[in-house]
């Protein structure tokens, strides 16, 4: 039986898990949950899966969850202290790191020190602090498992295969909603019309994130720190059929792939059962149903958050966590109409061009490049309501 933490229960890929979960009943336990937001779901999963402790963002939600839960309530917390106690219970043995943006980072960095296995859903987390995590990891000797699909895809494909081989690495993108759309159409983009990913069902942050091609820059730097490979040894092609989930490309030539229908419960479930496969309620994949599996390569210019965030990488440092911390508040004004769908990466490139990089030293380094990144921004976008208005 494994005991797992599932952090960010009530989003797109907690449900994912549970629903993994829900199928084995006698190979996993829930030990604790983590939500913020959507109570209601909460309250259902606590009752479901009954975990021995929960915990949520706000005091004012935890008494809430302890209102409606009454005497059967689990140990309910709250805040930074409370997700990191739900990361670190002695009970867990593996904790599913599904929580968006750099808020994941504490809470995950928590398990690893406490000696968790990870399955990585939380990429911003990799991005933010890649240094100081996989050195966490390496130094706790955990196990790391990604769950993002392309990452699943190259770990799969670099099994029983030697690191000193590997030429580089193909990540697939969809290329998202927009990738026929011309771009100096860009500016009429709606919130709604950048949320509706053709292929995949995800969150709100990086179903725009995937519309701006942010996702596979943020994406670029994961796989740099999981892989252990420099930005030029990682390609991107896009790939609208999002069949192939990614590639590995090895110095004969040979190109090994992983191939699946877009359904997160396959990376899910490998991360929480490697090495072996779980066998999963999902409809086969038909290659023949395609007329044609097509790849080319992305268009920087239509796209620049790919570009940026090579340049963040390039850049190194605090570099890549003020670039996130910049996106994720941009991506939050741009889904509150605040500004444009171009807007997002015009902010993000004058905060990064900003930006002198300093070594990543400790966490407080990073917590202080994030604040620093959310503050450019803001005083951005705050700067930009006030010409729109005079
Ligand atoms: P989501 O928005 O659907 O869910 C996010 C979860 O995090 C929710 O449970 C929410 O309550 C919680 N949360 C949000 N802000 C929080 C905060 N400040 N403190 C604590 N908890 C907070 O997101 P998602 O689509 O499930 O994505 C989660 C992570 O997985 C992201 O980093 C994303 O990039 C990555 N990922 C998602 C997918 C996908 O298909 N959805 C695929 C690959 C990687
Ligand atoms: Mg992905």
């Amino acid at each position: 039986m494994k005991k797992l933490a599932i952090l960010g229960s009530t989003g797109s890929i907690g449900v994912s898990t549970l629903e993994v979960v829900a199928a084995y009943p006698a190979r996993f336990s829930v030990v604790t949950l983590t939500g913020g937001g959507n109570l209601a779901l909460l309250v259902e999963q606590i009752r479901r899966f009954s975990p021995q402790m929960v915990a949520v963002c706000e005091e004012a939600d935890a008494r809430r969850l302890r209102d409606t839960l009454g005497g059967n309530a689990p140990k309910i917390l709250f805040g930074v202290e409370g997700l990191s106690a739900c990361a670190s219970h002695p009970d867990v043995e593996m904790v599913v790191s599904a929580i968006v943006g750099a808020a994941g980072l504490r809470p995950t960095m928590a398990a690893i020190v406490a000696g968790k296995n990870i399955a990585l859903a939380n990429k911003e987390t990799l991005v933010t602090a890649g240094s100081l995590f996989m050195e966490a990891v390496s130094a706790a000797g955990v196990d790391l498992f990604p769950v993002d699909s392309e990452h699943s895809a190259i770990f799969q494909s670099l099994r029983g295969h030697r690191q000193q081989d590997v030429r580089r690495l193909i990540l697939t993108a969809s290329g998202g909603p927009f990738l026929h759309r011309p771009s100096d159409d860009f500016h009429s983009v709606r919130p709604l019309d950048a949320l509706a990913h053709p292929n995949w069902t995800m969150g709100r942050k990086i179903s725009i994130d995937s519309a701006t091609m942010m996702n596979k820059g943020l994406e670029v730097i994961e796989a740099h720190w999981l892989f252990a490979l420099p930005a030029e040894r990682i390609a991107v092609h896009v790939h609208p059929q999002s069949v192939v989930h990614s590639m590995v490309e090895y110095v004969d030539g040979s190109v090994i792939a992983q191939l699946g229908i877009p359904d997160m419960k396959t990376p899910i479930a490998y991360a929480l059962s490697w090495p072996e496969r779980l066998a999963l309620d999902l409809s086969p994949l038909d290659l023949c149903q395609y007329e044609a599996l097509t790849f080319h390569a992305p268009d920087g210019e239509k796209f620049p958050c790919l570009p940026l965030a090579y340049t963040a990488l390039a850049m190194g440092g605090t570099a890549p966590a003020v670039m996130n911390a910049a996106n994720e508040v941009a991506v939050e004004a741009f889904l509150a109409e605040r500004i444009s769908f171009p807007d997002i990466a015009q902010i993000i490139a004058v905060v990064l061009n900003g930006h002198v990089a300093r070594p990543l030293d400790t966490l407080e380094t990073v917590f202080a490049a994030d604040k620093m990144g959310r503050k450019a921004a803001s005083d951005l976008i705050d700067q930009r309501a006030a010409e729109a208005l005079c």
